[in-house]
């Protein structure tokens, strides 16, 4: 089960019920958050999943809206009695800039860990989570993050009886391990069968809508993009500003055959972002705006 929560849905500056987009995951265990701009921590108190468990925390791009609840949330995760490391990943630059944030949070009780990323794409893998960065098109280096949890094969038990594989070897072979028993040697690809489908989401906010986008949040479960401009006429000032249209990111979910869409970072003058979903349902129909705090569980297809 990997629980997803959108924790806000505006863009540039936190309104009065409505704080700074970012995203933040629950699976076994581990928490992962996306981007931590003002006003974050709130948004977390109000939802009241826990701190402590806050593993991992990527960031899109360095700009205000997206980084700068860092010091805050750093200083209440250590208070929460975290004494394990927590890994920070972000575009290159990023020590720097957690490092001049942490002038105002210079004592934790965990050690910070950082992965800056260079490359156009770069797969990391933590906590049961396997991540592809992809670099977006925005004003300054940003990148998009899908996030998928595998899931393994079936163990076949016909196939461990008829190879006369001892019971007490079963449970480490679906652990992936190899075991030697009596002389004998049992691999997991003896009983395992093909990986089955794991779970996907993709998280992509501020830029304009580019092949990368499309292609690395191809058949998410869940696609959450920024629609910053939903009504006629601002097609410009998306373009002028690194952002994109309702309909742009309709187009993007749609070449991506994702399952399902949440718009988010909404402009401070897009009053009613539920008002414009109809008008791009045509170009993709499971498209909802998203709202402070939306929830869901995904889990694994039987
Ligand atoms: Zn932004
Ligand atoms: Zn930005």
């Amino acid at each position: 089960m990997l629980d997803v929560c959108l924790l806000g849905t505006s863009g540039m500056l936190p309104l009065p019920g409505r704080w700074l987009t970012s995203l933040l995951l629950r699976y076994n265990g581990s928490s992962m958050l996306i981007d931590c701009g003002e006003g974050t921590q709130i948004a977390i108190k109000e939802k009241g999943w826990s701190f402590h468990p806050i593993d991992v925390i990527c960031f899109t791009h360095y700009h205000a809206d997206h980084i700068s609840g860092l010091p805050g949330l750093l200083l209440t995760i250590g208070n929460s009695d975290r004494t394990e490391p927590v890994t920070l990943i972000g575009p290159k630059g990023l020590s720097r800039v957690v490092s001049a944030l942490r002038v105002i949070a210079p004592e934790l009780p965990y050690e910070l860990r950082f992965i800056e990323l260079s490359e156009s794409r770069e797969h990391i893998s933590i906590n049961g989570y396997e991540i592809d960065a992809f670099k977006v098109n925005h004003a300054v280096t940003c990148y998009g993050y899908a996030v998928n949890i595998p899931r393994i094969g079936k163990f076949d038990v016909e196939k461990a009886k008829a190879l006369e594989i001892p019971q007490k070897a079963w449970n480490r072979l679906q652990h992936g391990s190899t075991v030697e028993l009596d002389g004998r040697v049992y691999t997991p690809d003896m009983v395992m069968g093909a990986p089955r489908k794991g779970l996907k989401v993709t998280y992509c906010t501020d830029s304009r809508p580019v092949k990368s986008i499309s292609e690395n949040a191809q058949g998410s479960d869940l696609f959450i993009c920024e629609g910053m401009y939903g009504e006629k006429g601002k097609e410009s000032k998306a373009r002028e500003y690194k952002h994109m249209t309702f309909v742009e990111a309709a187009h993007l979910a749609r070449e991506a055959q994702v399952k399902e869409m949440w718009l988010t970072h909404f402009s401070p003058s897009l009053v009613r972002p539920a008002d414009y979903v109809a008008g791009i349902q045509k170009i993709f129909p499971n498209v909802q705006a998203g709202t402070d705090g939306k929830t869901v569980e995904l889990g694994f297809e039987d």
